[in-house]
């Protein structure tokens, strides 16, 4: 039997009307209308796709953005103030400073200077440290995505055994702290673990954040599995995930596509961390 397509365009859509509908009720009920501020140094013409949409996103919301394109050859000084300055800006709810900065800056210091009540993408050190100490704040968007996702296939994750392929920042970890709050029993994997597809086939629920065209193959996965491929990977035949879709989606109970799977969740899930940061500011 064929798995179910998990339908991450159709799930983010619905995130992104609940989200315009809880925007309306919250400046109905007297709130200001939730603003995200977008950072972006130099000209990166990727970048700059990401950011159009994640303004196009907030519109659609019938939430405001404002962009600061900085040039190329910004200072890390001047782009720490200018972090600073967004972050005692009261009209600001959401601050995102669109990553890979150029070479000269350091991203680790510029996001640690994000103030934490908004940092959106819930990448600074305090989110992230709440996140690991079981009270998180604001969640990363790709990982919040996953879960997002998983909820959507009515999986209980209450005992069940989670595997996370990839150990990153920005994906594996936050994903170790959300599955373990929700009571999943959770194995990290990473590029030293031993006999991968035998851990993996042990998974009811099996994440790929790896990086690697079509790394997991169907003898990684146990009949029945729910499969969230985060992988995009530019390949001469055009985006592939981490999982090779085909052979797998013939063995797991459901699995998400590459495009249209993870991908469109992130902006949904950023438009659900920016009203909450307005919230909780007001
Ligand atoms: P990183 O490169 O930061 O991390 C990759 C992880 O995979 C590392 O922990 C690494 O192990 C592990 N790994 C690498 N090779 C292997 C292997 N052969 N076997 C087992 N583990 C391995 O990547 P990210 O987490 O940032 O991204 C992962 C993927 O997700 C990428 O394809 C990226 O494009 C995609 N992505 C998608 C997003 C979306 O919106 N859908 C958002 C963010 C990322 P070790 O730690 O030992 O080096």
């Amino acid at each position: 039997m064929l798995a179910e397509i998990i339908d991450g365009k159709q799930v983010s859509a619905e995130v992104r009307a609940r989200v315009a509908s809880e925007v309306s009720e919250f400046v109905g009920g007297g709130g200001r209308v939730p603003v995200l501020a977008t950072v972006i140094v130099g000209e990166d013409p990727a970048s700059e796709v990401y950011v159009a949409n994640k303004h196009r996103a907030c519109e659609e919301a019938g939430m405001k953005s404002v962009h600061h394109g900085l040039p190329g050859d910004t200072s890390q000084e001047d782009l720490l103030a200018l972090v600073s300055n967004l972050g005692a800006d009261d009209g600001i709810d959401g601050i995102l400073v669109q990553l890979p900065v150029p070479d000269h800056i350091n991203p680790d210091e510029v996001v640690a200077a994000i103030d934490p009540a908004k940092d959106v993408d819930g990448l600074s050190p305090v989110s992230a440290g709440l996140l690991a100490g079981g009270n998180p704040g604001m969640i990363p968007c790709t990982p919040a995505g996953v879960i997002e996702l998983i909820d959507h296939t009515g999986t209980d994750l209450t005992g069940a055994d989670a595997v996370i392929v990839g150990r990153s920042k920005l994906v594996g970890r936050p994903l170790i702290s959300l599955l373990l709050d929700r009571n999943a029993t959770v194995t990290a994997c990473h590029s030293r673990t031993r006999d991968l597809a035998g851990v993996c086939r042990r998974a009811d629920v099996l994440i790929a954040a790896v990086g690697v065209p079509r790394l997991i193959g169907p003898e990684f996965v146990k009949p029945g599995a729910v499969v969230i491929d985060v992988g995009i990977n530019r390949t001469g035949n055009g985006l592939v995930g981490d999982v090779d879709f085909e052979p797998v989606s013939k063995v797991a109970g459901a699995i998400t596509p590459v495009p249209g799977g993870v991908g469109p969740m992130t902006i949904a899930m950023l438009m659900s961390n920016t009203l909450r940061a307005a919230r909780s500011r007001a």
